[in-house]
């Protein structure tokens, strides 16, 4: 069996991610902060595709948490370890600089940057026991750009570009790979309240992009096809930032 853990899986792109790992042939590990609903119907939707999974509520923030329930399932699976691991979770909590709280930049950085730690950190020494592992970070066009009334969210986004590539270097040889994917504009609860009608027009593809179209490039570069590509940040954003 191999094992796929996908954060913030309960919803949007996550959601997406689980079914198309899950027709890639693995088993899902569906993690989320609180949404237990919605993690069930992903857990649904991964069986409707042919595979089987379980669901691991906590909060990636969490180091504590995180370690808790990541140890419990390395105890009850002595034999197997996580080869795929897709750090998706994430917030946004707009505001421009002057007036913003700092409860809003620590809550950002701190599921992004803090989860990105407590989640890769315990998963990697399997992954390079086993010399293979495959993770996959979940960026942003405004990690790249930077988006004004997106501070905290542009800073979160562009330190896990960063990472991944200051971790891939060091995980290379034991054939672990380390990439980014940095979508624009996509359908989820995360751009609701956003006025689509306007911003459409700033996207050359003169639309918002799919959770399932994120899910194809997570996807690849899950696949043994990409063995040979790290330290990188694919973009799909229909043209919005090149
Ligand atoms: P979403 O629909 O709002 O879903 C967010 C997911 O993250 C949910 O599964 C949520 O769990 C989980 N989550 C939030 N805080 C968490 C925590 N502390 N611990 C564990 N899980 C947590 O968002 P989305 O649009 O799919 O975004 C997914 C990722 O893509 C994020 O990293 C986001 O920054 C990035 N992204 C999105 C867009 C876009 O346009 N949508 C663009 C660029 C990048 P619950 O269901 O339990 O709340």
């Amino acid at each position: 069996m191999k094992y796929a853990l996908i954060t913030g899986g309960s919803r949007g792109i996550g959601r997406a991610v689980c079914v198309k790992l899950a027709r890639m042939g693995y088993h899902i590990l569906i993690n989320y902060a609180s949404n237990t609903a919605e993690a069930e119907k992903t857990l649904e939707l991964v069986r409707q595709a042919g595979q089987d999974g379980e669901i691991l509520m906590f909060d990636v923030s969490d180091r504590v948490q995180t370690h808790e329930a990541l140890e419990a399932w390395e105890k009850a699976h002595p034999e197997e370890y996580i080869e795929v691991l897709v750090n998706n979770a994430g917030i946004r909590r707009d505001n421009v600089m002057a007036f913003m709280p700092p409860e809003d930049w620590n809550r950002v950085l701190d599921i992004t940057l803090s989860g990105f730690y407590n989640v890769t950190q315990p998963l990697l020494q399997p992954m390079l026991a086993h010399k293979f592992g495959r993770i996959i970070n979940m960026a942003s066009v405004s990690g790249l750009k930077g988006i004004a009334g997106q501070t905290n969210y542009s800073t979160a986004k562009g330190g896990i570009i960063a990472a991944t590539k200051a971790l891939a270097q060091e995980v290379a040889r034991k054939n672990v790979t380390v990439n980014a994917v940095a979508p624009g504009f996509i359908k989820t609860d995360m751009v609701e309240g956003l006025d689509e009608g306007t911003l459409k027009k700033t996207i050359p593809a003169n639309r918002f992009g799919t959770p399932e179209e994120v899910a194809e490039a997570v996807g690849f570069l899950a696949s043994p096809g990409a063995g040979y590509i790290t330290g990188n940040v694919i973009s799909i954003n229909g043209g919005l930032y090149t």
